[in-house]
């Protein structure tokens, strides 16, 4: 997400800032701007480069808007549910964009349903917008306070509309927002590598619980409905979804995973030639786990970077020619070698088996998988999509049996106080729920919207 105030470039710069935020959503793209006679949208299917063009950016109008990549982790995607989505109410035109998952949309919604609210999305943002909607009486922002009482989960916001641009995320701060400086200009965005891309200066975090009103040169910061008493940071941004080059509560990315490959390295040690990182996410992982074992970090496998959502899997039969678009291994590295294999995470396992199978089949001769994050064994709630649990290798699999699911000489994984203590430290406060199982929020009736979603109805986040 992203979101500017006050700059005559507004649409432009949201254009380069959803660009910078490619890896966080690559379904839908779409951008909102205010102009005179209210605000005007364009959103479409694919990534940033799919939908805009030159003139498209270029109708945009005015000096504020809202951007947003959509990565569904409920159901299909369709362009009905691409985000920003723009609604007429009362009060008159806005555009709303979300990150993450709420967790009680079903209910609201179903409740919304039957005092008469009609639904044309199956995304939470509506629900988000009906609330809002309803809220009439009061200041935009205390509306927004007022529906994000009402609802649960983890989410970060950013709206437009009604002469101010609104950010606002979850009372425990799970899905990250920044706020940051632009030639005066105000500027959202979900990472601060959105601000380095456009040459905004990072000004704060928004706080978890906050909501930030910017109306003319003015900011107000307000906490929101339910002050947290601790924050739970989703640890996955640090894992494999955030840029290396983002900065999450003042630490960098880049050195955080450098820090859990360094750790991974202390607690898993393992006689072997050279550490080789899975790109792009483990990289930095992997470099940091060579340093503290002494050992040669080397590109031993190489990335297409041009491989998209279309991208058309090989048939079985041409898979067993060899054909390996996606990731390729360099044999003059691994042929004959000990590796150690450095990934950010084992989800279902399929992408590790694939990759040490490709090691092997380029000569090396020992592969020890070591992974920079606790076994992956609970579902999330709260917008990181990674299936149900009967998808998660590791659930009810002791370690030596994903190893051998896998194809693993030996696989070890960061544990728990390790990786909290490379991101900072137990005390800031992190949601692991997907490592514990243990939720810090309410995960409502989630379990029932799996289900809501496997007919197809139903997909909620962005
Ligand atoms: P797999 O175990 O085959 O499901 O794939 C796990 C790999 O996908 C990891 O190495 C990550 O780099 C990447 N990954 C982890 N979580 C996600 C996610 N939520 N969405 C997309 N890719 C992911």
């Amino acid at each position: 997400m992203f979101g500017i105030w006050g700059h005559p470039e507004a649409a432009r710069l949201t254009y380069y800032g959803l660009y910078a935020l490619q890896h966080r959503g690559q379904e839908s793209a779409g951008i909102s701007a205010m102009g005179p006679s209210g605000v005007e949208t364009h959103r479409g299917m694919g990534l940033v480069s799919d939908v805009f063009d030159n003139a498209a950016v270029a109708r945009l109008p005015g000096t504020a808007a809202i951007g947003h990549v959509r990565y569904s982790t409920f159901g299909s995607s369709r362009l009905a549910n691409a985000q920003p989505l723009t609604v007429r109410y009362r009060r008159g035109w806005l555009a709303l964009a979300h990150n993450g998952n709420l967790v009680n949309a079903v209910e609201i919604r179903q409740r919304l349903e039957d005092e008469g609210s009609i639904f044309q999305t199956t995304v939470d943002t509506e629900v988000i917008a009906h609330l809002l909607a309803r809220l009439g009486g009061t200041s935009p922002d205390e509306a927004l306070a007022g529906a994000l009482n009402v609802v649960r989960g983890g989410y970060a916001l950013v709206t437009l509309g009604n002469g101010r641009l609104i950010g606002a995320r979850d009372p425990l701060g799970i899905r990250p927002l920044s706020l940051g400086r632009l030639d005066g200009a105000w500027v959202l965005a979900s990472e601060t590598c959105a601000f380095d891309t456009i040459g905004a200066e990072f000004v704060d975090e928004v706080a978890p619980g906050e909501i930030v009103c910017i109306d003319g040169d003015i900011l107000r910061r307000r906490p929101g409905a339910h002050p947290a008493a601790r924050s739970a940071l989703c640890a996955f941004e640090y894992i494999y979804f955030a840029r290396p080059d983002s900065i999450l509560r003042g630490r960098g990315v880049h050195a955080v995973r450098k820090e859990f490959g360094r750790e991974l390295a202390r607690e898993h040690p393992v006689p072997a030639d050279v550490v080789i990182g899975v790109p792009d996410s483990s990289l930095s992982a992997a470099a940091g786990f060579a340093e503290a074992a002494g050992l040669p970090c080397e590109m031993g496998l190489v990335k297409n970077r041009y491989i998209g959502r279309t991208f058309i899997q090989p048939s079985q039969e041409l898979r067993s020619f060899g054909v390996r678009i996606k990731l390729n291994a360099m044999r003059s590295i691994v042929n004959g070698r000990r590796v150690v294999l450095v990934d950010d995470s084992i989800v279902r396992g399929t992408t590790s088996r694939r990759i040490v199978e490709i090691l092997r089949d380029a000569g090396a001769r020992e592969v020890h998988l070591r992974i920079a994050s606790p076994p992956y064994r609970y579902p999330c709630y709260y917008g990181i999509d990674t299936s149900a649990a009967g998808q998660l290798v590791a659930t009810g699999r002791q370690v030596d049996e994903v190893a051998r699911l896998v194809g693993a000489d030996s696989l070890g994984y960061l544990g728990l106080p390790g990786l909290l203590r490379a991101a900072g430290g137990e005390s800031l406060g992190f949601c692991v729920a997907c490592f514990t199982g243990e939720y810090p929020c309410d995960i409502g009736s989630n379990t029932a919207r799996f289900f809501w979603d496997g007919e197809g109805e139903g997909e909620g986040s962005s």
